[in-house]
């Protein structure tokens, strides 16, 4: 894959940053919804689905301002609720819609369309197969929304599916957005394979922009540095994968979730080191730039 980058990928200063940092367009705009509500209306509350951003550092900054995150089964009645990026399932919905509250739709525009596809391969009668995190908030809205789709994390959870793939006469294949690509391509080979003649398939690119060329990044810069830094939370799918990717590139690789925790490394920089700092689609890119700040 060729990807655009707005820079040069040759290493030039001692400190850079991957072009492709910064919170990604869905998370920015649900973000920017909270924040703008809360501004607006000193003292009052606003409840959220869930994380709105797997950073904890965004996420306190936000409570302290009167973002609530919902916990557990007991949902809010009659407040403002703005769903996050990653979505919601239909029942979730609707039981908040039932207990009077105010919805703000945050889902990510991407996501939203990726959804409306789905939906649509169900109607047309295929079965899904999902390449996601259980417990991650995108594959749980999806399985809310589709009545039948199988989940698989990875390579080997799909090899363990032939069963089912051989009795599904009409296969959707399709991803969470934040999965790494190489797999997803990997796991349309693996099932491709399986088929018989008979068997209709069909793949969706849900994977999105944003991951893919964090990826493609990281793979082609982390091998120019001596050291590379991710900055993300540490419960961030696509921040793991990031980190994983550039130790096979480099053999040093600090995952931080701040700057604090990044000070603890200045002792082990050297004036000779070159270093590379990029973080996940939930990483604000003042964070990063804090980080740029330690070692100029
Ligand atoms: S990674 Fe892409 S699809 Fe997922 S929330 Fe961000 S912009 Fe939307």
């Amino acid at each position: 894959m060729t990807v655009p980058f707005n820079g040069s990928i040759s290493r030039t200063q001692r400190v850079s940053l991957c072009v492709y940092s910064g919170f990604c367009t869905g998370v920015e705009r649900a973000v920017r919804l909270a924040e703008g509500y809360l501004r607006e209306r000193p003292g009052q509350e606003l409840y959220v689905t869930g994380d709105i951003v797997h950073n904890a550092g965004v996420m306190r900054r936000l409570t302290s301002i009167g973002l609530k995150r919902i916990e557990g089964d007991a949902p809010p009645v009659g407040k403002t609720v703005l769903v996050q990026a990653h979505g919601i399932s239909p029942s979730v919905e609707e039981v908040l819609v039932k207990n009077h509250n105010r919805i703000i739709n945050g889902t990510c525009p991407i996501l939203k369309a990726n959804f409306d596809r789905f939906r649509l391969a169900e109607e047309q009668g295929f079965r899904s197969f999902l390449f996601g995190d259980r417990a991650h908030p995108e594959v749980e809205a999806i399985q809310g929304l589709l009545r039948d789709v199988v989940v698989f994390r990875d390579l080997e959870e799909l090899s363990g599916l032939r069963n089912r793939v051989l009795t599904t006469d009409k296969i959707a294949l399709i991803a969470q957005s934040t999965k790494p690509v190489d797999e997803y391509r990997r796991s349309a080979k693996m099932l491709v394979e399986q088929l018989k003649p008979q068997q209709l398939f069909q793949m969706h690119f849900s994977i999105c922009a944003a991951t893919i060329l964090r990826e493609e990044e990281i793979k082609e810069k982390a091998p120019l540095f001596s050291t590379v830094f991710i900055v993300g939370g540490k419960h961030s799918a696509n921040t793991k994968k990031l980190v994983l990717l550039a130790r096979e590139q480099c053999p040093r690789v600090h995952w931080v979730e701040d700057v604090e925790e990044a000070r603890g490394y200045l002792a082990l920089i050297q004036k000779s080191d070159t270093i590379l700092i990029g973080g996940g689609a939930s990483t604000p890119l003042q964070d990063i730039k804090a980080i740029e700040a330690l070692f100029l």
